[in-house]
């Protein structure tokens, strides 16, 4: 039987492509978002992978989210955690609730989605975790304490919790984009995009997001079973750790 996936805030951007991805290498695939209903239910549309409401930064609601997920598709193997949002501001002027919000929803997230899949994946003896982390995790970000805060702990979150999933089949692994071309990066005007931030990727391009999603259908594979506690760059070349 088909293993089920799991990708939070996956109906767009880097999650949508996750989820095809992982549909199209055969899994079944249920994709999580928040707020968008108009895209989530156009991705449902387009893609036949039924979506499911909540906000990851509830622990509660994670945990009722996952039984509904489990209820409808059985249990789920693979929890790619995407879901991240950014709340930009330079320090001196970023508030508690910038800094909050982005800490619950991209690390607090990890927490709150992988403890109701843990169990069963242990006594299954099987189970991959995949954390979306970021490349200004690994190096900051000016205007992106918080941000760069919560994909760092991230990383953290990623090798401790690999050494405990080790001796049960369960492998957990982060990847650090760097600029991928989302939505978001594509409203950027293309004299910036030209001028500040092409000449520092030595690739020369942006990333694709299903360039992302290839790493996640490989670290989800049984033959990505002796990679645990990783963190795989795909950043173009900008950044080597
Ligand atoms: P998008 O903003 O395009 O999509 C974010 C997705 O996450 C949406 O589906 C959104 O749902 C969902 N989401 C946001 N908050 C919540 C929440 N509280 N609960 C549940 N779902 C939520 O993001 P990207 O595709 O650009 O980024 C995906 C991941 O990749 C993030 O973790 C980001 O930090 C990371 N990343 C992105 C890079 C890039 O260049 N784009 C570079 C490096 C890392 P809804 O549609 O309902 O709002």
């Amino acid at each position: 039987m088909a293993r089920t996936a799991l990708v939070t805030g996956g109906t767009r951007g880097i999650g949508a492509a996750i989820a095809k991805a992982l549909k199209d290498a055969g899994y079944q695939v249920a994709a999580n978002y928040c707020g968008n209903d108009e895209k989530a239910a156009s991705f449902k549309e387009e893609t036949d992978i039924p979506v499911f409401k909540w906000d990851v930064s509830n622990e509660e609601a994670c945990a009722q989210g996952v039984r509904q997920v489990e209820e409808e598709l059985g249990p789920i193997d693979i929890l790619v955690n995407n879901a991240g949002i950014t709340r930009d501001a330079m320090f001196h002027k970023m508030t508690g609730e910038q800094w909050h919000k982005v800490i619950e929803t991209n690390l607090g997230s990890l927490f709150n989605m992988s403890r109701p899949v843990w169990d069963g994946m242990r006594e299954r003896g099987f189970g991959r975790i995949i954390n979306i982390s970021s490349i200004n995790g690994q190096r900051g970000q000016i205007g992106q304490v918080n941000y760069s805060a919560s994909k760092a702990g991230e990383l953290g979150f990623t090798k401790a919790l690999a050494q405990e999933g080790a001796r049960k089949g369960i492998t957990v692994n982060a990847i650090t984009p760097g600029y991928i071309a989302t939505e978001m990066i594509k409203a950027v005007p293309q004299e910036v995009m030209d001028k500040q931030i092409l000449p520092q990727i030595p690739i020369g391009r942006l990333g694709e997001p299903e360039e992302v999603a290839r790493i996640v259908v490989f670290l989800a594979s049984d033959d990505a079973g002796f990679i645990t506690g990783s963190t795989l760059t795909a950043n173009g070349g900008q950044y080597m750790p």
